[in-house]
């Protein structure tokens, strides 16, 4: 839903975890639209790519006047509160670049994304009937970003180990935190660096037991209605 703000009123307000109202602003005019869609695309990409630290804005809502004024047009979806310009940054400032940004606005089903250069990437709420994937330097029309962009995956698939042990890709491209998962009949809890937890944990409130078995395969342990703890095999 497009809802409307106050520059004055209601700039500092967190309208998600990590944006405030004023971070959209049209520079000529205190009305700022935001289509809550559009952001939470933008918490998404949080979620999805691990190592961004923050994002900047560079253009939000837009009045027709100012979007013509930058060489837009008076109808884009800048226009209607509906498009974000922006960059992604990792903890040491580098930018994440537009090909992870684009390849993952692709996985998240988003319809409107625009390569604007190297590490600034415009994406919109649009319906998918209008979908428009656009190179803006070059013109071109993009059918898909991962062959555009040559990447294929960031991770290997499946499980990999680390120095601060295992965590998991089922796509290659993000891998699993803060959350329960069944893989190969055992479950396995993720924690909020993406790494499978082992030992005795307690989680919301309840003991669970998980045991590395060999070199990858680790169960999950839990209490029977007996108190007796025992291997949490998920049936076929
Ligand atoms: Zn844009």
């Amino acid at each position: 839903m497009i809802k409307k703000y106050s520059l004055k009123n209601n700039g500092n307000t967190y309208i998600s975890q990590h944006f405030q109202v004023k971070e959209f602003a049209s520079p000529d005019s205190d009305d700022i639209y935001i289509d809550d869609k559009t952001i939470s695309f933008l918490e998404k990409l949080f979620e999805y790519i691990p190592e961004i630290s923050y994002i900047i804005v560079s253009s939000g809502y837009r009045t027709p006047g100012y979007s013509i004024s930058i060489g837009g047009y008076s109808n884009d979806y800048h226009t209607k509160g509906m498009a974000v310009d922006f960059c992604a940054f990792n903890k040491n400032n580098q930018p994440i670049g537009w090909k992870i940004i684009t390849t993952t606005c692709q996985s998240l089903g988003i319809n409107g994304i625009g390569k604007i250069d190297d590490n600034y990437v415009h994406i919109d709420s649009r319906e998918y009937s209008t979908r428009w994937w656009g190179d803006e330097q070059s013109g071109a029309i993009i059918g898909n970003w991962f062959d555009y962009s040559g990447l294929t995956t960031k991770y290997e698939k499946g499980w990999t180990k680390d120095e601060k042990g295992f965590y998991y890709s089922p796509d290659g491209i993000t891998y699993y935190k803060n959350c329960w998962v069944v893989i190969n009949k055992h479950w396995y809890y993720f924690n909020k660096e993406g790494y499978a937890v082992d030992g005795l944990q307690k989680i919301d409130g309840k003991y669970y037991f998980f045991a590395i078995k060999g070199k990858w395969i680790c169960s999950c342990m839990r209490t029977d209605e007996n108190g007796i703890l025992k291997e949490w095999i998920v049936e076929e």
